[in-house]
């Protein structure tokens, strides 16, 4: 029977050889933003088309190259927010945040999460927790969080 971590690995590449929603939006009106890694040379590019009457998260593109993790991140980041409100979508990058610092803080032994328990509850990650096994690696936190700034940046032009 697999392991846990082969199951995360597998989810993991199966977004980095088949990214979701891959391509461009026009921009204006979709807002894009980019964001660059040069610890690891990753780029994400991302489109976001936001409905100003619902401030819904109606499509979502994305573009950019660099290491599996940041990409199939990227992926992952692209199907998660894709049809969420705003308010949900940032809620979505503080569990991810706080998913990442959780078990960071747990490997440094400052904290036993519980701060940051509170930004994950109620919050359902589906794929993006196989992403947690990076916290291991601490220099590819970055690849991970990457296209979670670039949709934060995205977002804060939306609300102008
Ligand atoms: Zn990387």
């Amino acid at each position: 029977m697999p392991g846990l971590e082969d199951l995360y690995r597998e989810i993991i590449l199966d977004h980095y050889r088949s990214p979701r929603n891959r391509g461009e939006l026009e921009a204006p009106p979709a807002y894009r933003a980019e964001g660059f890694n040069p610890l690891c040379g990753d780029e994400v590019v991302l489109y976001l088309e936001v409905d100003p009457a619902t401030e819904t998260v109606v499509d979502v593109k994305i573009g950019g190259q660099g290491c599996s993790i940041s990409q199939a991140s990227t992926s992952m980041m692209s199907a998660a927010v894709k049809g969420k409100s705003i308010g949900e979508a940032r809620q979505l990058i503080r569990a991810f945040k706080a998913l990442m610092s959780i078990h960071e803080s747990k490997l440094e032994g400052e904290s036993d999460g519980t701060d940051l328990a509170a930004d994950l509850a109620n919050v359902h990650l589906g794929d993006l927790e196989a992403l947690q096994g990076v916290v291991k690696f601490p220099v590819r936190i970055k690849c991970a969080t990457l296209a979670w700034n670039t949709l934060a940046q995205a977002l804060d032009e939306a609300r102008g």
